[in-house]
């Protein structure tokens, strides 16, 4: 008899965990396994969703319809040293927001490293220039030949990766103005060489800070012998986010002002 009431006894309470909100609970809230393939698979889908946004419709965002362009008045937005796997992207996108093309100068180690990046610049519709194959100073002002050859394999890898060969060279630095032998075998090869007239001093030691690049360029941009070509030295490498963070108020600085966009050819 009293084995009979244990049985029944342990059933009755076999029946209420079954029913009762404890399994309803672990079912809404899986512990162990269950757990991590939840998290698991809500991850995976943040992750989708970041990774494959709405694609946008192109002019949409274009932002410079609203200002109205003065005559003779230009801006050449180039960025250096890049491209770089986290600015290039995030310069790309500010642009692109505005509708505004820029020219990306480019060094072959980096393209060597980012080579999806350099094709995402020429994909969006900016140009390219050459910055030489390494940047080093040592090698590329070795000489004449140092110099083109330098020069020649960047434009061989900028070939390679995005299927372009730029005609237009801006050497490391700037260091070739009072060279006449190293311009001169830039012409004989075909190239030509842009160097810049105004510049955002975003690669100062320690970095310039957002505001100080924007009020460098709001004092050069006063100057009005360089409206009809203002060529704006800016840089997407490693280790310049403060210029990418400038950016939207520089562009839309220049807009105000009157300024067009264009890119160097
Ligand atoms: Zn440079």
């Amino acid at each position: 008899m009293v084995k009979k009431r244990i049985t029944i006894l342990i059933l009755l309470v076999f029946i209420f965990m079954s029913t009762s909100g404890c399994a309803v609970k672990d079912k809404a809230n899986p512990t162990g396994f269950a757990y991590i393939l939840e998290q698991a698979g809500r991850e995976t889908y943040d992750w989708q969703v970041k990774a494959a946004p709405a694609p946008e419709k192109p002019g949409k965002q274009d932002q410079t319809s609203g200002y109205a362009s003065q005559p003779g008045k230009i801006a050449y937005l180039t960025f250096d040293d890049g491209p770089d796997s986290i600015n290039t992207p995030i310069i790309l996108d500010i642009l692109n927001r505005y509708g505004v093309k820029a020219t990306f100068f480019v060094v072959g180690t980096n393209i060597e490293k980012n080579p999806e990046v350099l094709r995402e610049i020429v994909r969006r519709g900016h140009a390219l220039g050459n910055h030489t194959y390494n940047h080093r100073y040592t090698g590329v002002y070795s000489g004449v030949y140092g110099f083109i050859k330098n020069v020649k394999v960047n434009e061989e890898l900028i070939f390679r990766v995005a299927g372009l060969s730029p005609r237009i060279v801006r050497d490391p630095g700037g260091e070739l103005r009072n060279s006449q032998a190293l311009k001169r075998v830039l012409t004989q090869n075909g190239y030509r060489l842009v160097d810049w007239n105004v510049d955002s001093y975003d690669s100062r030691t320690p970095s310039s800070d957002g505001a100080i690049i924007i009020e460098n360029l709001r004092r050069q941009a006063k100057k009005q012998y360089l409206w009809p070509e203002m060529v704006i030295l800016m840089h997407d490498s490693n280790g310049h986010l403060n210029s990418a963070r400038a950016l939207p108020t520089v562009i839309e600085m220049l807009l105000k002002q009157g300024f067009k966009f264009e890119v160097l050819k």
